[in-house]
């Protein structure tokens, strides 16, 4: 990222939040579950699948983590209805960790209980390093009780992550670079390392008959596992891509046009901002971006 770039970032949360709304609607459907619908359908209509996240994170009382598990219930309700391939991705603290790991479990359970007659499958997103071990108790209590359409996150920026790995022989695991800012003690910092964990991760999975789901944008990485799923022979039920909604489209059109399964992240949901804020300090063309939306935004006023 250059400098102008790293200021531009670092400036974010300043920027007005239309033009946030503005310059981030392609990484989000909107903020109803019918826009979530739509654009579900457009990925389907393409030979895309999807997983749709309801946005919000670190809920303050139970009442909101309940009302994130009754959207996702009703977006599944919402899927069957419109005949959509779509499955769910969630996040713990969404459905009240923070609040209470039995909580959260109450509320997770009752997403799957909405998914499970359907087929549809329960990713549990993977969040900051204090989350982990939750996170991966949570999968393997309900996975013991029984629930076999669920599956967690693993990030190759984590030390602990291929140990993680070859514990979880036999899910399905997404596989991503993992987003949050962690203590150096416990997070790889260089961008070759994270690359090389990537691939670690990915070989430990597939070594333990795991189904992997290789979500990245990273093009070095995206041919490493096309590699890799040819010298092992996988079979195209074995593993798929997924890519976030907006980053990079290009690349998941080569990837669905040379015959492998594509999962799109989809998120919906009134809490919009703080989603939208993570993917445009990631957003290598950030500056010009903001710089062209506020100067639009400022132009129009005239
Ligand atoms: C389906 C999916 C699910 C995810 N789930 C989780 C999760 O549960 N937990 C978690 O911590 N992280 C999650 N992530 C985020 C992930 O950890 C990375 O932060 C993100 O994917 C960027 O890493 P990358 O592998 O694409 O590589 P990068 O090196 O970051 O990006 C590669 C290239 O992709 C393009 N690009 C990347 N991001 C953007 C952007 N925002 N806008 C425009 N272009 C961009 C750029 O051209 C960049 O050079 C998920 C990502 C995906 C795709």
């Amino acid at each position: 990222m250059s400098l102008l770039d790293r200021a531009v970032v670092t400036l974010l949360p300043a920027v007005p939040k239309p033009v946030i709304r503005r310059i981030s609607s392609r990484y989000i459907a909107g903020s109803e579950l019918a826009d979530a619908r739509r654009v579900v359908a457009e990925l389907n209509a393409a030979g895309k699948l999807a997983t749709v996240d309801v946005l919000g994170e670190e809920v303050a009382h139970a009442s909101e983590a309940e009302a994130i598990a009754a959207e996702y219930v009703a977006a599944l309700d919402a899927f069957e209805r419109d005949d959509l391939d779509a499955n769910v991705s969630i996040k713990p603290t969404g459905l009240g960790l923070k609040l209470g790991y039995d909580l959260c479990k109450r509320n997770v359970e009752a997403v799957i209980a909405a998914a499970e007659p359907t087929n549809r499958f329960v990713r549990i997103d993977m969040e900051d390093s204090s989350t982990t071990d939750d996170t991966l108790r949570l999968f393997r209590e309900l996975r013991d009780e029984g629930h076999a359409r669920v599956g967690p996150v693993l990030q190759a920026s984590l030390k602990r992550t291929v140990a993680d790995a070859a514990s979880l022989a036999g899910a399905s695991v997404r596989i991503c670079k993992g987003i949050y800012v962690e203590p150096e003690s416990i997070q790889f910092r260089d961008h070759q390392q994270v690359r090389v964990s990537f691939v670690q991760t990915l070989m430990t999975l597939l070594d333990g008959g795991c189904y992997a789901a290789i979500a990245t944008h990273d093009e070095w990485l995206v041919d490493r596992a096309r590699d890799t799923i040819a010298e092992r022979g996988l079979d195209r039920d074995a593993y798929e891509f997924q890519m976030l909604l907006g980053v990079r489209p290009e690349l998941g059109d080569r990837i669905v046009a040379d015959g492998h399964k594509l999962r799109i992240y989809v998120p919906y949901g009134r809490q919009w901002y703080e989603y939208s804020l993570r993917r445009l300090q990631e957003n290598p063309k950030i500056a010009g971006y903001v710089a062209g939306d506020l100067g639009r935004s400022v132009f129009r006023r005239r």
